[in-house]
């Protein structure tokens, strides 16, 4: 039972959605439900009297001409497919009526007025048919414009850029005006009048702005924001007098940095674009859009600021380093030519003087004075920023000469020094002054390390050796090794574990190796003691 009333309720609704669909069919969705109805009515209802009169009266006439009110009045409220069925009923009621009232046999004159109803009824259905396609363009037109309207509205309202519409076209014309009056250069006329400016500003009307502007800007008591933009640029900004110009000179956008007040009287720098249209109708309607790059513009002078104080602060400690460094590495030479002073002086009090020993003496004493003079005369250079002299340098020769050199310092101390120039090891092209203080550097580390720890081998082993297109050079001692810490902090500046040490020696060994496309490391050997490596390419590539 109840299954077949569920049965029939469906079949009832059924029946009322195809009734429904059938009426949509029929009938259009303009107006109401109930103007239709009575439209309709009024449609059936003249339908009737016309069939009655052209059927039953004597009037002699066209009357089925009068289908064509029927038909303009339904085209009121049916679709195409509901004004095709009613010209088919206005039809078949004319000829109907037509062969019920003159018989099978009309006259001409009566069938003339029965084609001019027909005739008229077509073209009349046919012009409704032209008038609905027609409408149903435009109105599908005017959905796409207010969809594209809705969504420009949609972007500008939500974008985070403020964004304004703004009237330019009374500004247009008169700067149009202007250049018809003759003026040519448009600065050079503000210049003179300044007035015009503000004269201009006073024909910009803003139409709409969107949060962002609001927010930029601040927005009046009635949360509007301000119509005039006088307030709004501040005094003494350019960029208005800019976007003049561009008008002027037909640009077809402008873009540019300008300064602002807002509504709460606080000072901002923006970015400004605005990009004109090229229908001059389009005027009243330009989108300006600003960027707030206040907070940027901040930065970008305190970093300014932080670069010319880092500058300072740089060249304060590359003085620092340097003199440390100078201090470091004249140490040597001054220290060695005292030692020769002295000794020299012990041959002259002997009894003859021993000359040939005191020419010797005097030798390493030139030697050592000119070394000091390369090391300044080096540092100069550096100071000056001049290249130094580059020169093809045989590895082997400048580490017998840095031994001779620190000679002095092994011999005292009892240190042997071995040198294993290795096979086929090519020359370098570099400064020999650097390289040979890079030597020095790591041969008095080697001499201190073994030393300090009082180690009862007492070996420095320098090995050269080609390694990858390069050469390379290691220093290894019998010394303690590095420390834990050292290994950190080796080539850190003012890194020392001596008493009297600098710290500054091996962050410079390492920087000028850098500098001339090598390198250096320190790391302890398996044996024990301390192995420091640099590596040389075989022509410097900064040279
Ligand atoms: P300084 O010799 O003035 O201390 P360096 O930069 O030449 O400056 O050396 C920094 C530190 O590295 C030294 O104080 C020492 O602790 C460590 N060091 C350098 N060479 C050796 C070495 N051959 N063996 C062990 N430690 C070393």
């Amino acid at each position: 039972m109840t299954a077949a009333i569920t049965i029939m309720r469906a079949k009832v609704d059924g029946d009322h959605i195809m009734s429904a669909e059938r009426a949509g069919v029929l009938f259009n969705q303009r107006g109401g439900g109930s103007h239709r109805i009575t439209v309709a009515l009024i449609a059936a209802f003249l339908m009737v009297a016309v069939f009655t009169i052209d059927t039953f009266t004597e009037i002699e006439g066209a009357i089925a001409v009068l289908y064509v009110i029927v038909l303009l009045l339904s085209s009121e409220v049916l679709t195409r497919m509901g004004l095709l069925l009613a010209l088919a009923g206005c039809i078949f009621l004319t000829i109907l009526s037509y062969f019920l009232t003159h018989g099978p046999d009309p006259d001409l004159q009566t069938f003339i007025r029965l084609a001019v109803s027909l005739a008229a009824l077509t073209i009349t259905m046919a012009l409704l048919l032209r008038n609905d396609a027609f409408r149903d363009e435009l109105i599908a037109r005017n959905a796409e414009i207010r969809e594209s309207e809705a969504r420009y509205r949609s972007i500008f309202d939500g974008a985070r850029v403020a964004l304004w519409e703004r009237d330019y076209s009374q500004l247009r014309t008169h700067l149009m005006g202007l250049k018809a009056s003759g003026v040519s250069d448009l600065e050079e006329h503000a210049r003179r009048h300044p007035e015009v400016i503000d004269d201009c500003i006073g024909l910009l009307r803003t139409v709409a702005a969107n949060e962002a502007a609001r927010e930029l800007l601040g927005t009046t008591s009635a949360g509007k924001v301000s119509n005039s933009m006088v307030h709004f640029i501040a005094a003494g900004d350019q960029t208005f007098l800019h976007v003049m110009n561009a008008i002027f000179n037909g640009q077809s956008y402008f873009e540019g940095k300008g300064t602002i007040t807002t509504d709460s009287g606080e000072i901002k720098q923006v970015l400004l674009s605005i990009s004109f249209p090229e229908d001059i109708a389009a005027f009243n309607r330009v989108v300006v859009g600003m960027v707030d790059i206040t907070q940027r513009e901040m930065t970008e002078a305190a970093l300014v600021e932080a670069r010319a104080e880092f500058a300072k602060a740089s060249k304060a400690a590359t003085i620092g380093a340097l003199s440390a460094s100078l201090a470091h590495e004249l140490n040597q030479p001054l220290g060695a030519i005292a030692v020769n002073a002295q000794t020299l002086l012990r041959w002259l009090d002997r009894d003859p003087p021993d000359l040939s020993a005191i020419r010797r003496s005097a030798e390493r004493i030139i030697r050592d004075g000119q070394r000091a003079s390369d090391i300044i005369h080096n540092t100069r250079n550096l100071l000056t920023q001049q290249e130094s002299k580059a020169e093809w340098i045989d590895l082997a020769t400048l580490i017998d000469e840095t031994h001779s050199l620190v000679e002095h310092d092994l011999k005292r101390d009892g240190i042997t020094v071995t040198v294993r120039p290795g096979e086929g090891v090519p020359r370098v092209k570099s400064v020999r002054v650097e390289i040979q203080q890079v030597m020095i550097n790591l041969m008095t580390n080697a001499i201190q390390a073994i030393n300090g720890a009082k180690c009862p081998v007492r070996e420095i082993v320098v090995e050269i050796q080609p390694v990858d297109g390069m050469v390379g050079v290691s220093v290894k001692d019998s010394g303690p090794g590095i420390s834990p810490e050292g290994m950190e902090k080796l080539f850190t500046p003012f890194y020392t574990t001596k008493a009297e040490g600098l710290g500054m020696g091996l962050s410079i060994c390492r920087s000028t190796l850098e500098s001339r496309g090598g390198k250096l490391d320190g790391f302890n050997h398996p044996d024990g003691g301390a192995v420091f490596k640099m590596t040389l390419p075989i022509e410097d590539p900064h040279l």
